[in-house]
């Protein structure tokens, strides 16, 4: 059996559980965008990842009950978190009816879950607008779970936080991965455990601080460590180059240094901006300068990589067996400062058509990567930043745990 295959086996199947007339209660990751001016789900990614769980249940004659989180209402039921704007897009994707419980707990959903005919989907409103659902509340697990007789956890972007309706539940009901955990769990595996090698991990964002751990798990296991976007200044910083006005956690220049130190002990190449796009007013695109080397002048700030550092590590991703990547080279949400995470898009595109296993997890990646149009060359595109993040790390993630090997 492959790496991947025993890693997707350890944890219990929805497909092995019993669902025909039953009620299940699917924790999905319905934490989407949504257009300012319209009100309309503006990228149904995570809605489309639900479906393959949604469908094979539906097909089963299951009664299906979606439970999810939107953004941080901080506890309380706030009109701005409701997910009821998704039972539209849902409905579409689905091309079936979507009732909607305007409380996820209580006689409005027991009310609502009573109607469900087999094949049904019910949404429930957030999660969130209960405080006990992030204190991982024993009590509000069991007003939960009276909604169902089993419990399927296909959230792969909220399994790293233990919730109420991600870990306490496990405990109530016969519980169950999806098929999207599954299949996150599977290519993260084999990534993590079983890399075809070269493997190039490709690092961006904004903090240093976000992505200490992986940053730190990466330097024992890959070849080639790029690092990109502001986090790239703090590195530079730690190799003593001048960063100018450019984004710099100075309390993380000691962990940047160790990281070099470590890399160069165990022949991990990290490779760093070699030359960058420059302004001084972020706002201001159109006076921006491209560095002849590494150094930022005073008075200005860094707001993607140049030419010299796409040179430098195309070639390595085109290399490359297994690529992971979270995180921008630059402001990429500007187009006058997107031409380095542009090229790291196509690049693992390009290596991707060539064989090599590419994951791309995070907002922003995965928002890059459609940008560049080449979204469907990439093997897999993470729907968790952050929980693939800390899968890689090598944590053990609480939504998994939670579930029983199968
Ligand atoms: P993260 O959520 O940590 O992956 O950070 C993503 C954000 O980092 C994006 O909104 C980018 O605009 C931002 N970013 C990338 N490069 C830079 C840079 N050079 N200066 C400021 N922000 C950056």
């Amino acid at each position: 059996m492959s790496v991947a295959a025993a890693t997707a086996s350890k944890k219990k199947s929805f497909r092995t559980l019993p669902v025909e007339g039953k009620r299940v209660f699917v924790r999905v990751d319905f934490n989407v965008p949504f257009n300012k001016t319209t009100g309309e789900v503006s990228d149904d990614a995570r809605l489309r990842a639900a479906l393959p769980t949604i469908n094979a249940l539906r097909e089963k004659k299951a009664k299906v009950i979606l439970a999810a989180h939107l953004g941080r209402p901080k506890g309380q039921a706030n009109p701005k978190y409701s997910l009821k704007p998704i039972v539209a897009a849902l409905s579409q994707l689905l091309n079936a009816p979507v009732a909607f419980s305007e409380d996820c707990v209580g006689p409005k959903a027991q009310e609502a879950v009573a109607k469900l005919n087999p094949g049904d989907v019910l949404l429930l409103e957030n999660l969130r607008f209960h405080p006990e659902e992030e204190a991982n509340d024993a009590a509000f697990a069991k007003q939960l779970a009276s909604l169902a007789d089993v419990f399927v956890q296909d959230a792969f972007g909220a399994v790293h936080r233990a919730h109420a309706s991600t870990s306490a539940i496990a405990a109530v009901l016969p519980s169950a991965a999806g098929s999207l955990l599954e299949k996150e769990l599977q290519f993260l595996g084999t990534i993590k455990s079983n890399p075809a090698r070269p493997y190039v991990a490709l690092l961006g964002g904004a903090k240093v601080s976000d992505k200490i751990g992986v940053v730190e798990a990466f330097v024992g296991q890959v070849d080639t460590l790029f690092v990109g976007g502001a986090m790239a200044y703090t590195f530079l910083c730690a190799q003593g180059f001048s960063t100018g006005d450019s984004l710099v956690e100075a309390d993380q220049v000691e962990f940047c240094k160790s990281v070099l130190a470590k890399a160069k002990s165990r022949n991990v190449q990290v490779v760093l901006p070699l030359d960058h796009v420059i302004v001084q007013e972020i706002d201001k695109p159109e006076a921006a300068k491209t560095t002849s080397d590494a150094q930022i002048p005073a008075g200005w700030k860094g707001v993607d990589v140049g030419p010299k550092t796409i040179d430098a590590i195309v070639p390595a991703i085109l290399a490359a067996k297994t690529i992971f990547w979270n995180g921008p080279a630059g402001i990429f949400e500007m187009p006058a400062y997107a031409k380095g995470t542009m090229a790291l898009a196509e690049a693992v595109a390009e290596s991707s058509a060539k064989g090599a296993t590419s994951v791309v997890g995070g907002g922003d990646s995965v928002a890059a990567v459609a940008k560049a149009g080449v979204s469907d060359k990439i093997t897999f595109i993470s729907t968790g930043g952050g929980a693939s993040m800390e899968f890689l790390e090598g944590k053990e993630l609480p939504g998994v745990k939670a579930l029983p090997e199968g």
